[in-house]
């Protein structure tokens, strides 16, 4: 039995079932699970005093693209619209191969964790030269994040019509077959899972009618969760209406993609029918607000959604249209953007928090995830408050308004995976390293 405390936090926002906020309180930590949340607890185990820190849920991110922080800040991208933005990179990364998806996925997940981050979900699309989900698994496994995968696909190229180089597609039948061994290789479905996979076509305009039912109908026979991207933007919603005659939430419905197991990103251009679609099957939505204002897409109805009972997590999406992959930035951006939409009140600190925390849990089916109640995962954000970001705020725990970007600690499943504002797992510096040796060489 290993017991972690962690002792006197300036305020645990435990957002638990009443939304309760604890002054002065203690967190125990035994196997990998919350054993107790009050005030005077003890241990025999590890201690961690807490004072001058705000502790919170981890944060969940619901939609990535790891292999991408390899492709930040390239140039040709770097003022394209969507579409324009793909066709720049497709060549780069049709040159990718399994050291790259490994060595990406530890930079991103590493970031993600400074941020906060507990569980990440990767919509991994592309598997070039030997590239495989498995590489993405190992990285996030040795860095210690929950993981939820996705095995992401395109099968329709440029001689066909679609966006992609014939060379980054793959045969129909030969992606339904590694989804079956992904799968079987690597998912685990019981509760307190530190890695559960999901399938994900790339997009509606990435492969046929026929694989998204079929992904639908593999999902539904395997019990796990379906992924992709969705009504990101206008040309997102003229080409669904050009190629099939209806906007993307019919389409979605129409082949199975709507219900508690589906989560999709962005969702930026979801009118009030689609809305009330997801809120009624009960489909989650992963907003991607930094990815939407560097592509200029829009702003998703995330209010709307919500007050619709909408499931809606937050992503940081692919480096390569954030390029900045930090996860609490994410959530200060969604209140931003529906301040701007909506008003002044339109969302809380407290309420965009929630998002990043038990809504991204909720939306990837993770009950256990998402909240510090007794007997939930012990995945645990601490962030000093004690610092120039808190400096004169009169409400620390107000983390959205002022407060720190980056944690002093983080534990997952009783695992500390940050220590004192360093990532304890893995050798940073050294992965930074050969990040950087791999982005030169693709450059060249
Ligand atoms: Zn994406």
């Amino acid at each position: 039995m290993t017991e972690i405390l962690i002792r006197n936090a300036d305020v645990i926002l435990t957002m638990n079932d009443a939304r309760e906020e604890l002054t002065g309180a203690d967190l125990l930590l035994r196997d990998g699970k919350i054993a107790q949340i009050g005030h005077g607890l003890t241990t025999n185990g590890e201690i961690h005093d807490a004072s001058g820190c705000v502790v919170t849920p981890g944060l969940v991110n619901t939609h990535h693209h790891l292999y991408q922080t390899l492709t930040r800040a390239v140039p040709g991208g770097q003022d394209a619209l969507l579409f324009g933005w793909l066709k720049t990179l497709y060549p780069i990364w049709a040159r990718f191969g399994p050291d790259q998806m490994f060595t990406s996925a530890q930079i991103g997940l590493a970031e993600l964790a400074l941020s906060g981050c507990t569980l990440s979900s990767d919509h991994l699309y592309l598997y070039p030269n030997g590239a495989r989900l498995d590489d993405t698994i190992a990285a996030a496994a040795e860095l210690g994040l929950r993981f939820h995968p996705t095995r992401g696909a395109m099968s329709i190229g440029e001689s066909n019509g679609g966006l992609p180089p014939d060379s980054l597609v793959e045969a129909e039948q030969d992606i339904l077959t590694d989804m079956i061994r992904v799968v079987a290789a690597f998912h685990d479905s019981a509760e307190g899972s530190m890695c559960r996979v999901g399938l994900a076509p790339c997009s509606p305009f990435s492969v046929s009618r026929e694989l998204m039912r079929d992904t639908a109908l593999l999902a539904r026979d395997k019990g796990v969760m379906l992924h992709t991207h969705l009504a990101e933007n206008d040309e997102d919603i003229a080409y669904s209406q050009a190629q099939f005659g209806c906007r993307p939430g019919q389409y979605a419905e129409d082949l199975g993609w709507t219900g508690s197991d589906v989560w999709h990103a962005h969702c930026v251009k979801l009118d009030g029918a689609e809305i009330d679609l997801f809120a009624r099957t009960g489909t989650g939505v992963a907003h991607c607000p930094c990815s939407n204002c560097r592509l200029g897409s829009g702003i998703a109805p995330v209010r709307a959604m919500r007050d619709r009972g909408v499931n809606v997590g937050l992503g940081a999406d692919g480096s390569a249209s954030n390029d900045n992959g930090s996860l609490i930035t994410e959530a200060r951006q969604t209140l931003l953007l529906q301040r701007v939409v909506n008003g002044a009140d339109a969302m809380s600190a407290r309420e965009a928090l929630e998002i990043a925390t038990r809504g991204g849990a909720d939306v990837l089916n993770r009950p256990d995830c998402g909240r510090l109640m007794p007997g939930k995962r012990a995945d645990i954000a601490i962030w000093d408050v004690s610092g120039i970001s808190s400096a004169g705020s009169w409400d620390p725990a107000a983390l959205l308004l002022a407060g720190p970007t980056q944690v002093k600690h983080l534990f997952v499943e009783s695992r500390q995976i940050v220590r004192d504002g360093a990532i304890a797992t893995i050798d940073l510096p050294r992965v930074v390293e050969t990040q950087n040796r791999m982005a030169r060489a693709l450059a060249n």
